[in-house]
């Protein structure tokens, strides 16, 4: 048994809710524009980035422990109100 390389071209990120790791295809990157929290969809905005789980239990994870601030190093408290919206139509 040799699982040590992972040749796999999918890159991982971590979700700063529930901190699992996942495909970065399966997460949602987060960015911060003017103290909110919006959620990138398309991949394009500039700058740091956050990846959390397209998930109600996620997000709420990560807003209860101030993850967000934290993982894009700004100074909270942050709007989540466009990131709810887009995981709440995002989950099933
Ligand atoms: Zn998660």
């Amino acid at each position: 048994m040799s699982g040590r390389t992972r040749a796999c071209g999918c890159p991982e990120r971590t979700c700063v809710g529930c901190r699992k790791r996942s495909a970065r295809d399966g997460l949602l990157r987060v960015v911060v524009i003017g103290g909110r929290c919006v959620p990138d969809l398309r991949g394009t905005l500039p700058g740091r980035g956050a990846y959390v789980h397209p998930a109600p239990a996620c997000l709420e994870l990560a807003v209860r422990r101030r993850a967000f601030p934290r993982a894009l190093k700004v100074q909270g408290p942050l709007d989540t109100g466009e990131l709810r919206q887009a995981v709440g139509q995002a989950a099933p």
